[in-house]
């Protein structure tokens, strides 16, 4: 096997020869809320808030401590090793702010993946390298890391993948993770609905590895914007250093506090979800108008269709809306269907089986 400059030769990784120059030499802002940590206080001068119109009137606490604590327990991660943000988006950002100097360094994904990789990558003048999976949305890791050089920071893997579905390869995931040297961001927004061991739980294992969890899907919590990263203690410091100061709204933790506590719900909801899912594939499979519908680990399910523009706007017309994804690399005729509740279901079938 033939080595590029960033494919590992050992097991080395050495995390401050990947930051930007910038950023290790970083003094952080250091908000009110940070200088005073005591807990008897009962008078707050120091932060120029206004005294009235409680508790809304004070700053949140910028390391959203409680929050982590709880997840700490849930998630089987302790809480120096948790990052929370607006959003997996904040961190998606953040990884490029932190590893990646403008107009010099690039990064190599899955195509096709999530749309905001490439994205905050074209914000940031990261050049970005897609790669192609293969025929069955598979990762091949040697291709992968044949894109690689000595400018390659990150690397984007999304398992289960979007639009996909599917879960790429463990073996060839641990191949990217091993083979290098720089940040494998592997993106688990989807877990949830899908029976593979999350990779949150190796951390130790794999120094380099940033894993991205979300209240969006499984925790049905799209509104409340609130996204998780699980890394190395230095890789999280790094994050916090970079992030806003109050990057996550006292109303959010609140409610993600709440939600936690009713933890049962979100494995009732994705119980729930898994078997409209099972229900879903064979009907659809039966529909004349579809050619294939792909294995899905998610809560959503690849279709390939007749004509995909056609559908789409046929669907719209009957007020059901789902994601033509004929454009995306490896998707010509696809549409990407979420899987709702049954009467959603069986509104889209109804429509779908009328369709001429
Ligand atoms: C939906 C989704 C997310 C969630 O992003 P948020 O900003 O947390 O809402 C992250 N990654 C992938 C691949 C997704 O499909």
């Amino acid at each position: 096997m033939k080595f590029n400059s960033k494919v590992k030769h050992d097991m080395s990784f050495e995390l401050e020869r990947l930051v930007r120059p910038n950023i290790l030499a970083l003094e952080p802002y250091s908000c009110a809320r940070d200088e005073f940590k005591g807990m008897d206080a009962h008078v707050f001068l120091d932060a120029n808030e206004n005294p009235y119109n409680g508790p809304l009137n004070r700053y949140p606490d910028p390391l959203q401590e409680n929050l982590k604590a709880a997840l700490s327990s849930l998630k089987g991660v302790s809480s120096e090793k948790i990052f929370l943000g607006n959003g997996s988006d904040e961190a998606i950002d953040l990884v490029y702010r932190v590893f990646c100097e403008p107009k010099c360094d690039n990064v190599v994904a899955i195509a096709p993946t999530y749309g905001m990789y490439k994205v905050c990558a074209d914000i940031n003048e990261v050049e970005y390298r897609p790669v192609p999976l293969d025929e069955n949305f598979q990762l091949n890791a040697e291709a992968l890391l044949a894109s690689v050089d000595a400018h390659t920071k990150v690397i984007w893997l999304c398992s289960p993948n979007n639009p996909s579905g599917n879960c790429l390869q463990r073996d060839e995931i641990v191949k990217v993770l091993r083979g290098f040297e720089g940040i494998v961001v592997l993106d688990e927004a989807y877990s949830d609905f899908s029976d593979q061991m999350p990779f949150r739980l190796m951390l130790d294992e794999f120094p380099n590895i940033i894993v991205l969890n979300t209240f969006s899907k499984a925790w049905a919590s799209a509104s409340i914007r609130l996204g998780m990263a699980f890394a190395s203690a230095e890789i999280i410091g790094l994050f916090n250093k970079v992030k806003y100061p109050y990057n996550v709204n006292k109303l959010t933790q609140d409610k993600a506090m709440e939600m936690i506590k009713e933890v049962f719900k979100v494995e009732r909801w994705c119980t729930q979800i898994r078997m409209e899912r099972e229900h879903m594939l064979p009907a659809l499979h039966e529909l004349p108008i579809v050619k294939r519908v792909y294995p899905t680990d998610a809560n959503f399910v690849l279709v390939r269709v007749t004509d995909a523009n056609a559908i789409y706007h046929y669907l719209v017309e009957r007020g059901v809306i789902v994601r033509n994804r004929s454009r995306v690399e490896l998707c010509q005729n696809c549409l990407r269907i979420t899987i709702g509740t049954q009467p959603e279901n069986n509104e889209l079938l109804a429509a779908l089986r009328q369709y001429k």
